[in-house]
């Protein structure tokens, strides 16, 4: 039977819905389950299967208690025609190695993997306390994460969404691309103040008892959250390593069985811890290599075994990957460790309360034999942004610049292929990528797309350029102090 618990103490024993539904432990931890690599994925069985198919074998072993017709439901309706590319995450060669593009989605950023995925697994489980409790998904976002959550549950049965951003820090596609969310369970609102500020005060809404108690009571909502750290937004992207292991066999790029290096920007460590759970259920990887900004918080760990937030953050170009607490890290401590639960919970506690931690030397060198790692700073992803372009006649955005980089920049192991996971599309990021292709960015975001688009003679993705004529459903803009009576208010229209 497999079974979740924290990664801080092992006396819950919750099924696959129950963890996906509560989204975090009591004590703070991460829902593991020691179960994990039990049963382990046919992988020769995938190659020439269909995304979906794959999706169906790996999904099934990690999440057991979803029935067939259920998972396979689950997975029909968020792989299907919302995404540009019918093999959902298309692998490409780009020179001796290749790239993995995890963007097709609809909203050009690879968190539509599992955000497309989650508000359904999310209408599967069902509440201790009836089944006309609805859940109402709160976020704080600083750009991407809003807007592929608003795409996934909207109008997902039994949902509603609320999604805060910081007014005038997000870049103007991206308050497009979320001010003009179509669906009936949707509310968007800008904040005045930065992300963190926000942020903040999301988990104030998640922890005020009594303004819970009242939605309960008065709304039958729940409020819930849809982060990376949610067991189902993590194991759908771990379909998405074995489906570019069937796609490069099938090629005849690889043979069967044989060593892949997975090369990851890195932010929360979700996109590659994902990597790391497809490894422990039977895929052939050797190396995963984690790739920062100038965030460089995960690097510094890697290389040192001292995790310490207490540094300066830095706003950059990559804004998905400007991360100083790297939230998924726990899972992978776990794991390493030997699902030791009270190493992870004393981390935990001094990340707490001295802002750093350190782990054992041996745990260290363990971790080490899988995760390679390196960063890149702002003008070495422009630098690569031409690179890529000169080199391989490929478009790449700021985020996957910075696995390209650090991919060139290691020395390639054994002769061991590397796939790169290309992670936004470089047409949200059209001023950056205009600039370090030395292009005419002059112009609007829109007009930036058009010039790119021409330069490369790449297309510009439908949704992306028709956000300029889209009409704008939301202008809402409160305080800090505004913020629960919002979510107070959209949670009552549900
Ligand atoms: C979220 C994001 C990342 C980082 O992924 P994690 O799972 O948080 O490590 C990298 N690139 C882009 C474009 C993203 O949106």
């Amino acid at each position: 039977m497999t079974t979740f618990h924290s990664t801080r103490s092992k006396t819950d024993s919750l099924t696959s819905k129950q963890a996906i539904r509560k989204g975090i432990a009591d004590d703070g931890g991460l829902f593991v389950t020691d179960s994990l690599g039990e049963t382990t994925v046919d992988v020769a069985s995938l190659v020439g299967k269909s995304y979906q198919d794959i999706a169906f074998a790996v999904l099934s072993v990690l999440l057991p208690d979803f029935g067939e017709d259920e998972l396979r439901e689950c997975i029909g309706a968020a792989y299907g025609e919302q995404w540009s590319d019918d093999r959902i995450t298309p692998v490409r060669p780009l020179g001796d190695d290749f790239v993995m593009e995890l963007f097709n989605g609809p909203t050009c950023a690879f968190k539509d993997v599992a955000l497309q995925i989650l508000p359904r697994f999310m209408s599967h489980t069902v509440s201790e306390h009836g089944d006309d409790e609805k859940i109402m998904i709160v976020t704080a976002t600083s750009g991407d994460t809003g807007k592929a959550a608003l795409a996934g549950f909207a109008d997902a049965p039994g949902t509603g969404i609320t999604v805060f951003y910081p007014e005038g820090r997000v870049s103007p596609v991206q308050q497009l691309q979320m001010t003009t969310q179509a669906g009936d369970n949707v509310g968007v609102c800008a904040v005045r103040g930065n992300f963190d500020d926000a942020q903040t005060q999301v988990k104030k809404i998640f922890g005020d008892a009594a303004f819970n108690a009242r939605l309960a009571q008065e709304d039958h909502v729940v409020l819930s959250s849809a982060n990376s750290i949610n067991v189902g937004r993590l194991v759908p992207q771990v379909v998405y390593y074995f489906s570019a292991y069937a796609q490069l066999v099938e090629a005849g790029d690889i043979e069967l069985g044989e060593q892949l290096e997975f090369v990851v920007p890195t932010g929360n460590f979700g996109d590659i811890l994902a990597g790391y759970y497809a490894k422990l259920l039977g895929l052939p990887v050797r190396k995963l290599t984690v790739a920062s900004d100038k965030n460089n918080v995960l690097f510094d760990f890697l290389t040192t075994g001292t995790y310490n937030r207490q540094r300066p953050f830095f706003q950059t170009i990559s804004p998905s990957m400007d991360i100083l607490i790297s939230s998924n890290l726990e899972r992978m401590l776990y794991y390493m460790s030997e699902k030791d639960s009270r190493l992870i919970s004393m981390l935990m506690t001094d990340l707490n309360d001295w802002g750093a931690y350190e782990v054992p030397p041996e745990l260290l060198r363990r971790i080490r034999t899988v995760f390679n790692t390196g960063w890149a700073d702002e003008d070495q992803v422009r630098a690569m942004i031409a690179d890529c372009w000169n080199e391989h006649g490929y478009v790449i955005d700021p985020h996957t610049a910075c696995g390209y980089f650090v991919m060139h920049e290691m020395p390639r192991e054994e002769n061991t292929k590397r796939v790169l996971l290309a992670t936004a599309s470089p047409y949200k990021f059209p001023r950056v990528v205009d600039e370090a292709l030395g292009l005419d960015a002059s112009g609007s975001d829109f007009e930036c797309m058009d010039v790119l688009s021409k330069a490369t003679g790449t297309a510009i993705p439908a949704m992306l350029r028709n956000l300029e004529d889209a009409p704008v459903r939301f202008d809402d803009v409160v305080d800090v102090d505004g913020m629960e009576s919002y979510v107070g208010d959209c949670a009552a229209r549900l």
